[in-house]
């Protein structure tokens, strides 16, 4: 049950010390949340702990208690490894990344996490399938170990709930996720101000990555699945960075009549990151899994060995077999 769960977490935290924080490769606003929601609780806890990633945290989520102080491992040197590991927003041990060289061998993992794909790979898992985010997890965890929220925190698990539920317009935006938002507004968060920050605002290589994105978009002959590709080309054209290319999916996925939406990303020469988003008939988790890669009905994804010539077209027969 999620009490027993909530409560093997809270042993988990109070009866260890020293922790790792690792969330997803690529972190995206609920992945930044939930690290630094587990750091702020173990800090009032008096726990040390150290926070990182495979790579840098977008540039947006600066603003964020701390936010500075998750490492990014692709530029720091390792010192010591950690025997308490807490991965957060990570459905799978793969998505932890490289981090997982700062793992002890036999290293005690926490898994708190929300997606109905996740595997249960810690030795606790709080996990929560229909959570819309980790940091609505994260949110119920603080109010049952009592700890005080203010508006630090609370800024901390809005972006993620925000994030997560595309602005509280997603299936997911339970009345749960409601409540849990306008408590946090209570305690003096800034709402329209994220919401502009995080949903709203663009930088002008971005805007321009998505441009020349959406002039390559396809279309199947009978309008149910749409893809754009993104290479490095596209990014040196554009002065884009990675982070930049949140969001295009949803632009295919948007079209009347459309039931998946998919962006191919090109990482290097061998593997592409394929995102994909559902407008409710394909359970595009099942997709993903088929490759490796997992999520949620609605949002999902996959790193996929291969090129764009031999990965498109085996992506687009997998959705053809849901549709
Ligand atoms: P996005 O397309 O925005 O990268 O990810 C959409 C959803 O799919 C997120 O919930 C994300 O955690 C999940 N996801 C994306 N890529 C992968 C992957 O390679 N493996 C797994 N297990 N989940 C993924
Ligand atoms: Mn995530
Ligand atoms: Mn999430």
């Amino acid at each position: 049950t999620y009490e027993r769960d909530l409560s093997q977490t809270k042993e988990f935290l109070t009866q260890n010390d020293h922790f790792l924080i690792v969330s997803h490769v690529q972190p995206d606003g609920d992945a930044v949340s939930s690290t630094l929601a587990v750091g702020w609780l173990l800090s009032c806890l008096g726990k040390k702990f150290v926070m990182v990633n495979e790579g840098p945290i977008p540039k947006r989520m600066h603003y964020l208690w701390h936010a500075d102080e998750i490492l990014d491992l692709s530029v720091t040197s390792l010192d010591r490894k950690f025997d308490h590991v807490i991965c957060v927003d990570c459905a799978d041990f793969k998505r932890v990344g490289k981090t997982n060289e700062w793992f002890a061998e036999g290293a005690r993992l926490l898994n708190i996490d929300h997606h109905p794909t996740n595997d249960l790979y810690g030795l606790v898992n709080l996990v929560v399938p229909n959570a819309a985010a980790t940091a609505e997890i994260l949110f119920d965890l603080i109010n049952y170990m009592d700890l005080p929220l203010d508006q630090t925190i609370a800024t901390v698990l809005y972006t993620g709930l925000l994030t997560d539920t595309g602005g509280f317009r997603y299936s997911n935006t339970s009345p749960k996720v409601m409540a849990a938002a306008s408590k946090l507004l209570e305690y003096g968060v800034d709402g329209p101000a994220l919401s502009e920050l995080l949903l709203e605002q663009m930088t002008l290589p971005q805007l321009r990555l998505l441009t020349r994105a959406l002039n390559g978009l396809q279309l199947t002959e009978d309008g149910k699945i749409s893809w754009v590709s993104v290479t490095d080309e596209d990014l040196q054209a554009t002065g884009a960075v990675h982070e930049d290319m949140e969001g295009i999916v949803n632009y295919p996925r948007n079209i009347q009549g459309v039931e998946v939406g998919l962006l191919f990303k090109v990482i290097n020469e061998q593997a592409i990151k394929v995102s994909m988003r559902s407008a409710g008939k394909v359970d595009v988790a099942k997709v993903a899994q088929s490759f490796g890669g997992g999520g949620h009905v609605r949002a999902a994804g996959a790193r996929i060995e291969g090129t764009l010539d031999t990965v498109v077209p085996r992506v687009l027969e997998q959705v053809r077999l849901q549709l």
